[in-house]
């Protein structure tokens, strides 16, 4: 059978549509077929009730104080107050942990979404299995294998900033103040655990509303205060959970919203969040509760494997060529028809 050029393009394109359709469908099966990671069974994690929660910002500069980061402050307070407030508004080079707010209407009550506020604190989420460190090229970021901190590796870090895209919580930030730059988020005061410290944004919490402990403890500790009806008194613990050396902080317990967030979004994070406003509304995203490191590693380990479709497409590309150019070069001389 004969196949013209066009016939040969059209099946041609057909055929590499097809393959894309089955590339698809192929990257959907590996996608289902990663299995998110697991957190070590010893992982340790900080649960953060955000009803708790007064926003003094001790945690703000604890964690300044612990890491060597210099304050934040706004060019509108210096002309008064030059060095005295630390002021971060968000995340930045130099701030790991902040304290923001929401508010709504007559911001009258506190924990309450409409004429209401309510404080949420942010800094990395050390996810169970983070895109950071998926993306990363060199390495430079790390999740421990003991205690599923997620480190940065300075040495290693070639500046890309792929991880400040992939984070899904926009958590790693760039310092441009340091030569070469360098990613700034927070390591869970890892250097102060290996001391038998706890993370100092805990150990200065005044309420408990930041709470180190191990991660199954503390998602157990998050589930049994959903369980407590409210307003019913509560003896919650601070610093560090089953520390029974400090006093406990009895409040009433607040009318949370039915989640614990970070159990399963984004496929966990060992930083749990507990609210009485919904979570979105305190800036936290709404995640499928898979990891996208494992779809995207998933989609592009089946986008290696099935490499085999444009290869055998440009194998037919090349033959066309080829027995397009043999008739012009290599086949026997045609007569002209306008030779007499
Ligand atoms: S919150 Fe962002 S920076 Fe922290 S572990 Fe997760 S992906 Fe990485
Ligand atoms: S764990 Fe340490 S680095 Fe992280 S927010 Fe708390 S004080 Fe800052
Ligand atoms: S120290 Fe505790 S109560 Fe104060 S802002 Fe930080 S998390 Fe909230």
């Amino acid at each position: 059978m004969s196949l013209n050029r066009r016939a040969f393009l059209t099946r041609s394109v057909s055929g590499a549509a097809a393959a894309g359709a089955t590339l698809g469908a192929q990257a959907e099966a590996a996608t289902l077929a990663r299995p998110d990671r697991a957190a070590p069974p010893d992982a340790v994690g900080i649960l953060y009730d955000s009803t708790l929660c007064i926003g003094c910002k001790a945690c703000v500069a604890a964690c300044k104080a612990a890491n060597g980061a210099p304050p934040v402050v706004p060019p509108t307070l210096t002309d008064w107050n030059s060095g005295i407030w630390d002021s971060a508004e968000d995340l930045d080079g130099r701030t790991l942990n902040v304290i923001k707010v929401y508010v709504n209407g007559t911001r009258e009550v506190k924990d309450r979404e409409i004429d209401g506020f309510a404080f949420v604190k942010r800094h990395c989420l050390h996810c169970i299995d983070p895109s950071c460190v998926s993306v990363c090229p060199v390495s430079a970021m790390l999740k421990d294998p003991v205690t599923g901190i997620v480190s940065y590796d300075q040495d290693a870090c070639m500046g890309c900033r792929y991880c400040s895209y992939a984070c899904p919580f926009g958590v790693p930030q760039f310092d441009l103040s340091v030569s070469y730059g360098r990613i700034n988020k927070c390591e869970m005061c890892s250097h102060l655990q290996a001391k038998g410290e706890i993370p100092a944004c805990c150990d200065v919490c005044p309420t408990g509303a930041s709470l180190f402990g191990k991660l199954t403890d503390l998602q157990d500790e998050a589930d049994a205060r959903l369980e407590v009806s409210a307003g019913a008194a509560y003896a919650f613990p601070r610093g560090r959970l089953g520390d029974e050396t400090r006093p406990k902080h009895t409040a009433a317990i607040a009318s949370y919203q039915n989640k614990v967030y970070g159990k399963k979004d984004g496929g966990g994070t060992q930083l749990l969040y507990l609210s009485a406003v919904p979570f979105e509304k305190l800036g936290l995203p709404t995640l499928p509760q898979y990891s996208f490191a494992g779809m995207s590693e998933g989609i592009q380990h089946t986008i290696y494997k099935w490499f085999i479709a444009p290869i055998v497409l440009l194998g037919l590309l090349l033959a066309l060529t080829y027995r397009s150019t043999r008739h012009h070069h290599g086949g026997p001389a045609q007569p002209s028809p306008h030779k007499s």
